[in-house]
């Protein structure tokens, strides 16, 4: 058998510099550094920036002052000024893409639009855009859930990074269905959509894929859906412990990819183990596997 790596797997741009951002922090302060929720979602790295002082937090009630690191998926305007009351100094990692569908949802609510998002209600990239974009805003999972909905006949659209191209584009044709006036951004970010592009490609052309990242991970959950529906055998795993041999039977060429949360390490590790229970030969189609540990 052979194994073949998606091109674009595994770590995105603003997860790389949200990292960055973190290590320098980590680096420079004498302090207690803490984030809202995990900076990636990867409770592997996130183990790993716990150990280096990295303490991630499910609420701000019992801590009374530190760095506040916002993750990449960025966070509501309102927590952040809590954040300042309480006596935290504020280190901003939001990814600029997500910053960009933050920005794009405010300028919509001050121009008059009842802002519309495309997304998963509870994801904290999706609860931070909402703080944005005022409080008539609303948000949905797909097109279908427009057609209960009672909407403004001013619309202004953003997505939430991750979300795919067809549904974005579907939402629009729903809506200028039931509004006067439809006003959309593509919010969603060029890296979501070349390791979707790339997975598909090669999914195409292998027996068996491997999506390797966490099963908390928004991008990684709809890389795998996606080439599910390729009719691939798929199989998301976070950890190469998690590889079973009989996935491989039969199998003539297998491909692996990593959601954007993926470092390249754990990418390294699953294919080693593949070509352990395999024997397998590594082809690297894709970018080479960066083999330092971030
Ligand atoms: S997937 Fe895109 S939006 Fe999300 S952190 Fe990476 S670069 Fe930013």
């Amino acid at each position: 058998m052979k194994i073949y790596l998606a091109q674009n797997a595994g770590f995105c741009f603003g997860v790389e510099r949200a990292l960055r951002i973190a290590y320098e922090t980590v680096k420079n302060s004498k302090i207690p550094i803490y984030t809202l929720g995990p900076l990636i979602h990867n409770p592997q790295v996130v183990e790993q920036l716990r150990t280096k002082g990295i303490i991630p937090l499910e609420t701000l009630d019992n801590i009374k002052k530190g760095i506040l690191i916002i993750r990449s998926h960025g966070i509501s305007p309102s927590i952040v000024e809590h954040a300042k009351e309480k006596g935290f100094t504020i280190v901003d990692a939001t990814c600029p893409f997500v910053k960009q569908a933050q920005e794009k949802a405010k300028m919509l609510k001050q121009k008059g639009y009842q802002v519309v998002i495309l997304g998963e209600r509870e994801h904290p990239e999706v609860e931070g855009i909402l703080g944005f974009a005022g409080k008539d805003a609303v948000c949905i999972n797909n097109h279908t859930d427009i057609k209960n909905m009672s909407l403004s006949n001013k619309i202004g659209v953003v997505a939430q990074t991750t979300q795919s191209m067809e549904m974005l584009s579907l939402v629009v044709s729903e809506l200028i269905k039931i509004t006067l006036e439809v006003r959309v951004f593509n919010t969603i970010c060029t890296s979501t959509q070349q390791r979707q592009k790339a997975a598909l490609k090669l999914a195409r052309e292998v027996g068996c894929m491997i999506i390797v990242g966490g099963k908390n991970s928004a991008n990684t959950k709809r890389l795998a859906a996606l080439v599910k529906e390729k009719k691939t055998s798929t199989y998301h795993i976070e950890t190469e412990k998690e590889l079973k041999k009989n996935w491989f039977s039969g199998v003539g060429k297998a491909g692996v990819t990593g959601g954007a949360s993926t470092p390249d390490w754990m990418i390294q590790r699953v294919i080693d183990e593949i070509k352990k229970l395999t024997e397998a030969k590594f082809v690297c189609k894709g970018t080479e596997v960066r083999q330092k540990l971030i």
